[in-house]
């Protein structure tokens, strides 16, 4: 049941003149992965999801599953099954109704449609609640119903729209991990959207990052801190700091000194980049280590983020609580070789 999903070279512009809203994106997702499509609002996510669901014709393009082209197959023959940030529950039909709306739609026996429906209810939970109407439920329930409804289909892809974007903290944490579990179990290859950066890390084996339709970054996870592929990625990510250099002979010349780093540059002005959590506080003056003066202090309970100036230089830094700097106060700083990275 599981499917490899290709997306090629895909633009989609809604008006001739307009500007493209998704432009020229490429991405294999594999049998069973989860990709969460990520960024702003406006940069495309919802377009590129409705072009893969059917319920949109790109400009130019293909998407393929297994290896054949789908643009040609009608939305409800592409077994996919797409859950959105509010629910579009049918409101007069009860939950179980609404669950086993797509099973009727395909002509399946009472008999197989009321057990996976009963089963599909049960996955997310919400088995004491058949006969319940949309309307009396909560909106993380409705979620919950809307996501039976995907699954009962037994969808070959899992399209997801910022399904968990209308609840509060608490409950989206919860739906996360059903979600995951569900996605896991049913191997379901699924595209996720989101603009929330914690909820793509938290839940997907790769991001596709995109900025203005294009694709800036497709990779894991821990890419996106490790190793971000741009300026703008590393921003995205929480990464703020960003020092110009000069790379020779595997270190590099900065204001702030010459700086190695553990992955190497390639020779040439490069764009150094650390993140504040990275940056540490050093006596010894050990390797990569320079003076630095405390110019703000931000205490934020479980950190405090500090802003250091050093040869021009201006470097956030975010430590512990317990290490108590004050304005103007003078520092030795370090940027451990391992932390740092040089943007291509
Ligand atoms: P959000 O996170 O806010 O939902 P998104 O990343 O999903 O944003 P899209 O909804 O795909 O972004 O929109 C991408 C671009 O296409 C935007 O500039 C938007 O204004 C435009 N757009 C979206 N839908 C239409 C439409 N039906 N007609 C014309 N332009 C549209």
């Amino acid at each position: 049941m599981t499917a490899k999903l290709e997306i090629k070279n895909l633009s989609h512009r809604y008006r001739k003149g307009e500007e493209f809203a998704v432009s020229d994106l490429s991405l294999d997702v594999e049998p069973r992965e989860f990709v969460a499509l990520l960024g702003p609002s406006g940069c495309g996510k919802t377009t590129a999801l409705k072009v893969i669901s059917g319920l949109l014709a790109p400009t130019s393009g293909d998407v393929l599953v297994d290896g054949e082209s789908i643009l040609g197959v009608p939305p409800e023959r592409r077994r996919a099954a797409m859950v959105f940030q509010k629910s579009l529950l049918f409101p007069n039909m009860s939950v179980e109704e609404n669950v086993g709306f797509g099973l009727r739609m395909r002509k399946a026996g009472r008999e197989e449609s009321g057990r996976k429906v009963a089963d599909a209810l049960r996955q997310v939970r919400m088995d004491g609640f058949a006969y319940r109407r949309p309307g009396e439920l909560s909106g993380g329930q409705q979620q919950r119903v809307a996501l039976a409804r995907a699954l009962v289909t037994e969808p070959r892809l899992l399209l997801l729209d910022e399904p968990l974007s209308a609840l509060d903290a608490n409950l989206r944490e919860e739906m996360r991990a059903l979600v995951k579990r569900l996605q896991r179990e049913g191997g379901y290859t699924t595209v996720f959207v989101t603009h929330d950066q914690e909820e793509a890390v938290v839940l997907a084996d790769r991001i596709a990052l995109l900025f203005g339709g294009e694709l800036q970054m497709y990779d894991e996870p821990e890419a996106f801190y490790d190793r971000p592929a741009s300026r703008e990625a590393a921003r995205f990510f929480g990464a703020t700091n960003f020092i110009e250099g000069e790379a020779k002979n595997g270190s590099v010349d900065t204001p702030l000194g010459k700086l190695r780093l553990e992955r190497s540059a390639s020779p040439g002005e490069t764009t150094l980049t650390i993140r504040p959590e990275a940056v540490r506080l050093d006596e010894s003056g050990g390797e990569n280590s320079f003076p630095a003066t405390v110019s703000s202090a931000t205490y934020l309970g479980t950190q405090v983020h500090y802003e250091l100036e050093a040869s021009g230089v201006v470097l956030r830094a975010a430590l512990p609580p317990h290490v108590r700097l004050k304005k103007g106060d003078e520092i030795t700083a370090r940027l451990p070789a391992e932390s740092l990275w040089a943007l291509e």
